[in-house]
């Protein structure tokens, strides 16, 4: 069986080619093409044929195909559809942001999490993406728009606590000086509230943006909405977050989707507020999006504007994101949702 080379870090595959009598600087030849998007051993001109052959033999490298590509005319927002070696899709998303342009990529083939809202859930967990996979979301993003990549936001398809080894082999492989070389303070990692995971990363002391989805309060909204809530609740979800900024310094941003008549109450905004207080904590409210298959409606505008201001008002430093790629289903899960559906 061939070995998935693009997801071997720079000193497991100096090793390998050790154990194969090549010099050390062969690996690093090898590492930086890959991480440069090469799709084949046959590429990489300054090895020897004897080698590439070799190579061949040993390995593979996993190159994604693209099924759709969407680019939405107002905001420039690209969305990706992918087709993976073993014939399962995953979607990326480009967003341009003033401060750069950000990817927001998968980490899972569907999610085993079960969110009431979320199209990415609908059916189940497929499998887990290996590090190459999501490595290539990057790259492949980054080449077939010809736009630098300087920001990635895990907040696609998937949990990415729930493939924990691959998401932070992944993060090693993208933050890599001879790999795309993207700084841990250029990537956000959202979850739904793996409380021991949650835990566990903090232990690694990476710089990254901790994103905490928490989309309710109090317990029985939430766990209504987030059947992860029943494992862990909101109290030692909240408790973990404290832990994870004592050992790591960095403020966590708390997700927060506005439900029509499900979370978005002033009550719910006061309960927020009390729960908050004393954390360093920043919030940021998502308009819904709507998903056909889910009877949940996105909050009226005005009320996302009270919510936001009664935070603010609490000394709760909260922004609305800005929805963009409205026009291209560029929102959690919906394209795939949408072409395995009709095909
Ligand atoms: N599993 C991770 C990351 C993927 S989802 C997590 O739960 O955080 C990224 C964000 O989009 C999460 O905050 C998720 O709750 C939110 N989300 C999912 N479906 C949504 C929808 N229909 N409208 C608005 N936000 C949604």
């Amino acid at each position: 069986m061939k070995q998935d080379i693009k997801s071997m870090t720079i000193s497991e595959l100096q090793a390998a080619f050790d154990a194969l009598g090549e010099p050390k600087f062969r690996a690093g030849q090898v590492y930086s093409w890959l991480h440069r998007g090469a799709r084949s051993f046959a590429d990489m001109t300054n090895l020897s044929k004897a080698l590439r052959q070799r190579l061949d033999e040993l390995f593979f490298i996993t190159v994604p195909e693209v099924v759709r590509k969407q680019t939405d005319p107002e905001d420039g927002t690209i969305k990706y559809l992918w087709r993976l070696m073993d014939g399962n899709c995953v979607e990326t998303v480009l967003m341009r942001y003033h401060h750069g342009n950000t990817v927001c990529i998968s980490s899972e083939v569907g999610c085993p999490m079960g969110c009431a809202f979320c199209a990415s859930t609908i059916g189940g967990l497929v499998r887990r993406l290996s590090p190459a996979e999501m490595l290539d979301e990057v790259l492949f993003t980054q080449l077939d728009s010809g736009l630098e990549i300087s920001n990635i936001v895990l907040m696609g398809i998937g949990e990415p606590l729930d493939n924990f080894d691959n998401v932070l082999r992944f993060l090693e492989l993208v933050n890599s000086e001879n790999g795309m070389n993207i700084g841990m303070r250029h990537i956000s990692l959202s979850t739904c509230g793996v409380v021991p995971r949650i835990d566990e990363l903090a232990e690694k002391g990476l710089q990254l943006t901790l994103s905490v989805s928490l989309h309710a309060p109090d317990d029985e909204t939430r766990s209504r909405i987030m059947p992860v809530n029943r494992r862990w609740n909101v109290e030692e979800l909240l408790d973990a977050c404290r832990r994870y900024f004592a050992k790591t310094g960095r403020r966590i941003s708390f997700e927060y989707a506005m439900i029509r008549g499900v979370n978005d109450t002033p009550e719910a905004a006061a309960l927020l507020l009390k729960r908050l207080r004393g954390m360093q904590a920043h919030v940021n409210l998502i308009p819904l999006n709507h998903v056909d298959e889910s009877p949940l409606e996105p909050s009226t505008k005005e009320t996302v504007a009270a919510f936001q201001q009664a935070l603010e008002r609490g000394g709760v430093t909260c922004t609305v994101r800005r929805t963009l790629g409205g026009n291209i289903d560029a929102s959690c899960g919906q394209l795939r949702r949408r072409y395995e559906k009709n095909n």
